[in-house]
């Protein structure tokens, strides 16, 4: 999707302070952190929200965990805590409309959410 943020930078048209990428998937710094750590892991294929999610994609989002999970513990966030969401559609939030998993650590986080 060419007028898609989030696929311009997985195309590299548009920068960011990327952690990790494969094949499938890209993480990067959040532009507006709202955690000392805050990083963004989304696929390479573009979907837009969790409702164009699909059979075929079980492995892909377990996969965004998986990074998650790696990404946390390279952090040295894996025993204190950290959080993994995604919001899907207005009411929770969702601005950018290509499917992302928020990796939130390093402070104290209350629940519920706002
Ligand atoms: P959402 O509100 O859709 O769940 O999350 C979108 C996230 O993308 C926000 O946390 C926002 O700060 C981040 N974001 C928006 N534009 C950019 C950008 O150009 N670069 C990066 N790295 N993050 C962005
Ligand atoms: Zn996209």
């Amino acid at each position: 999707m060419s007028d898609c943020l989030f696929c311009g930078i997985v195309a590299g048209r548009i920068p960011a302070k990327i952690v990790y990428q494969d094949d499938q998937v890209v993480a990067f710094h959040d532009i507006n952190p709202q955690a000392p750590l805050h990083v963004l892991i989304i696929p390479r294929e573009h979907i837009a929200t969790i409702n164009d999610l699909g059979a075929e994609h079980e492995a892909l989002v377990g996969r965004l965990y998986l990074v998650a999970q790696r990404i946390a513990r390279e952090a040295g966030f894996d025993e204190s805590g950290y959080r993994v969401v995604m919001n899907c559609n207005a009411d929770a939030g969702q601005s950018v409309y290509h499917i992302h998993l928020h990796l939130l650590a390093g402070r104290h986080m209350t629940w519920p959410p706002g």
